[in-house]
């Protein structure tokens, strides 16, 4: 068991924490045209891969896996931080040998670094045939016989209505179990150092009906878990032609009324934004799960202030209080914190330390400021801190991160939890691991169980990362 538990443990704690990227899955259809996706960033960007997908093979492509075989490589691209860029870059350079022993094969570049450079994207990077932004998929078809008649192509234009609603996202790499909802798409806040409102355009929410129809469809498929995806979910509003306005609670009311089976999950709430109208949603259904992603950001309200993110730490706090009046501590939290952010003082630092003291997050995602060129803080703020007070910065919350982690963890130990089996753990297939309610994996011994059912699983010990069990 010891060993088990040090091959699971996830997190690392000298290193910022990077995203991975994800690959199509593999189809293998003779006669077809083969497209590779390559995802990079956020849960937004890999459902936009989903989307992506299900307009390619309308028009005859089918997924691979496979890089070295393919017709067509998409890169679906991240600009939020720049190692985010530049992990595109080094893959960009690593492609031209590809194109050079296929001449016919064609590159394309999408998401929000197409939307961020634009045609400079193709000026520097010559092997790119088309640039495309997150708003443009629908186009992709037209684009191509561009590219196929030997031109380069580029549609970056931001849609004030596009949501891809009636579009039936093609599962990719999909586990079968768990699947993303998304239910709006850009966003109207301005925090001062994110570059998503210019990447990816206004908010608008999606027809709430296509949602239900989506999550209903994926649970007559064997889905079991979905989560509803927006950069701001609580201000997800729609105004359906006849009848009244859905509101982000309500709308989660009648994901959830669709089987008590079904899971729901949604991220991301905006602390000015998360109403008690959603926490007392997620009392009502037992399948809402109860875990809150609420981005602090920051503990120091000038910070906060300088970010523009539109709360103090006082109100901050408030919100805080508020899941733990209405679930109690049957909810995890969880946050993205930033640090070294313009004129961030050792003082104001503290009070990102204090304020992760105060709430004791089950987990955090947490990065060093990285300037993005066009933003409110680039262009108003000065980049002061340098890198190695924000490397130091960074290694201090990821280990007071790790503790509290740690800690949260341990209060499992003893209690029984409803897991729902997603496939084998990822170290030894005499295990199967699931998620809980908290969001959490769960770990434990195979017998016979199979994935998509629930069980209960008895927590027996912990990592920072995993909680690990037995089924009663
Ligand atoms: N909409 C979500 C919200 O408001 O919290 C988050 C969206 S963003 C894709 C994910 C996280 O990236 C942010 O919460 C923030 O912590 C981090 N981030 C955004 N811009 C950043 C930057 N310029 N430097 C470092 N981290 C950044
Ligand atoms: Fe970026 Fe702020 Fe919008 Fe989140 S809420 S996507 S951090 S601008």
């Amino acid at each position: 068991m010891a060993e088990l538990i040090k091959d699971l443990e996830i997190l690392d704690n000298t290193e910022e924490q990077t995203a991975d990227y994800r690959v199509s899955a593999e189809e293998n259809i003779p006669g077809q045209k083969k497209l590779y996706i390559e995802t990079y960033g956020c849960q937004m960007n890999f459902s936009d891969s989903e989307i992506v997908m299900a307009v390619m093979q309308q028009n005859g492509y089918s997924s691979t896996s496979n890089m070295d075989s393919a017709d067509l490589i998409f890169l679906n691209t991240c600009s939020i931080r720049e190692n985010a860029e530049q992990k595109v870059r080094s893959r960009l350079d690593r492609l031209h040998a590809l194109k050079k022993k296929n001449p016919e094969l064609k590159i394309g570049v999408l998401g929000c670094m197409a939307e961020r450079l634009k045609a400079k994207l193709m000026e520097e990077e010559k092997i790119v045939d088309l640039v495309v932004g997150p708003d443009a998929y629908r186009d992709l078809p037209n684009l191509l016989g561009e590219v196929d008649e030997g031109h380069k192509a580029i549609n970056v234009f931001l849609s004030r209505e596009e949501t891809y609603g009636d579009i039936e996202p093609v599962r990719l790499n999909s586990n079968g179990i768990t699947a993303f909802i998304s239910i709006t798409r850009g966003c109207d806040n301005m925090c001062s150092f994110c570059v998503v409102p210019y990447t990816r355009g206004r908010e608008r929410s999606r027809d709430a009906e296509s949602i239900l129809n989506e999550a209903k469809d994926l649970f007559a498929k064997g889905f079991r878990d979905v989560t509803l995806l927006g950069q701001n979910v609580d201000s997800y509003k729609w105004q359906p032609e006849q009848g009244e306005r859905v509101s982000f609670a309500q709308l989660l009311e009648r994901v959830a009324l669709i089987h008590p089976d079904l899971r729901v999950r949604f991220t991301t709430s905006h602390p000015k934004d998360m109403v008690d109208e959603v926490l007392n949603t997620m009392a009502k259904y037992e399948n809402i799960c109860k875990n809150i992603h609420l981005p602090a950001q920051s503990g120091n309200s000038e910070v906060l202030d300088r970010m523009n993110r539109t709360y103090d730490r006082e109100w901050y706090l408030g919100r805080i209080a508020s899941i733990k009046r209405i679930l109690g501590d049957d909810c995890s939290i969880t946050t993205d914190t930033i640090v070294g952010f313009c004129g961030e003082t050792e003082e104001e630092h503290r009070d990102t330390l204090s304020l992760m003291e105060a709430v004791k997050y089950d987990y955090a995602y947490m990065f060093a400021y990285s300037e993005r060129p066009n933003t409110p803080a680039a262009k108003k703020l000065k980049d002061d801190v340098s890198e190695e007070i924000k490397k130091r910065r960074l290694k201090e919350i990821i280990e007071l991160q790790g503790l509290h982690s740690f800690e949260r963890n341990k209060l499992s130990i003893g209690q029984v939890h409803r897991v729902l089996i997603e496939g084998y753990s990822k170290k030894s297939e005499d295990y199967l691991q699931g998620r809980n309610s908290h969001n959490k994996v769960v770990v434990f011994p195979k017998e016979n169980y199979q994935k998509g059912q629930y069980v209960d699983v008895l927590v027996t010990e912990c990592t920072q990362g995993t909680l690990i069990g037995k089924t009663v």
